[in-house]
């Protein structure tokens, strides 16, 4: 199943269009995506035999499908080959910081640059469908509501800046969060811990790997996370970006104003993302 966000509601997308889930259950289930999660088995078991009659939508209208999530989780160096370009070992716990919620934003969106050392980083992210505490890496999955894309944008002069790095601050500007277009629920994906992903920057591929790179997998995560906070219905895992981030490379790379990020994932869609110039106030 595929389920996106459309004009702040949650929609089923079918072959042919998209079935509001409030209007097409006779009002069952909430029309806020952030409130349906509380009700995700339900809308489930709703969107096997949907009511309603589709109608067409357009992509870039979707906004982001958990657009108010009560927590997102962002992973740092959980791709082998990301973890050798910055010269760091590989983790045996998540490495774990957030992205303050406000800070997401939908799947086709103008983003406004703080800076000049602004990167980018494609990922897979994973939506809470159920309450998740001290959950074993076997039964995790079946606490995630969906698959998503997401862009970890990152400053990294205020992510790295001394004495210590913190991450949380840097990585949450407004619109450093897109994600999308669809959430879509793991049965969809013949191996969801086995997808292609990859980001290009005005046509050229800069990120190009598949999830199966990952060093701790979708359900160790769920797993590790779960061991120690409470992971709430529509909250985000952002899991990790592989290799081939601005920062690292030499000279360094940034984005600019006028740019095209595209970030995909196979049987989830494609994020895309332009950027503009501080406007003066
Ligand atoms: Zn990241």
């Amino acid at each position: 199943l595929r389920f996106g966000n459309l004009a702040d509601r949650l929609v089923l997308v079918t072959g042919t269009g998209v079935i509001d889930v409030n209007e097409g259950s006779g009002g069952e289930f909430p029309a806020d995506p952030q409130a349906a999660f509380q009700e995700w088995n339900g809308v489930l078991a709703w969107a096997k035999e949907p009511g309603g009659c589709a109608v067409p939508f357009v992509e870039t209208d979707l906004g982001p499908p958990s657009p108010r999530p009560r927590q997102v989780f962002g992973i740092g160096l959980n791709y082998a080959s990301h973890a050798a370009e910055t010269g760091t070992e590989l983790p045996t716990f998540p490495t774990t910081f957030t992205k303050f919620a406000s800070c997401i934003s939908s799947p086709h969106s103008v983003v406004t640059l703080p800076s000049a050392t602004v990167d980018w980083e494609v990922e897979l992210v994973v939506v809470i469908g159920h309450r998740a505490f001290g959950v074993s890496e076997a039964s995790a999955m079946s606490h995630v509501a969906g698959l998503t894309v997401g862009q970890d944008l990152s400053d990294r002069a205020v992510q790295l800046r001394p004495p210590v790095p913190q991450f949380s601050l840097g990585k949450s500007f407004p619109g450093f969060g897109p994600i999308g277009p669809y959430l879509v629920t793991p049965d969809e994906f013949d191996n969801p811990n086995d997808l292609a992903i990859s980001c290009t920057l005005n046509g050229e591929v800069v990120q190009q790997s598949r999830t199966n790179d990952l060093v701790l997998s979708v359900a160790a995560l769920v797993s590790a996370l779960s061991s120690i906070v409470v992971l709430l219905p529509g909250d985000l895992i952002f899991t990790g970006t592989p290799g081939g981030v601005g920062f690292a490379r030499t000279p360094p790379r940034y984005l600019r104003p006028g740019d095209e990020l595209a970030s995909s994932i196979e049987g989830v869609g494609t994020v895309i993302t332009h950027f503009e110039a501080e406007r003066p106030e």
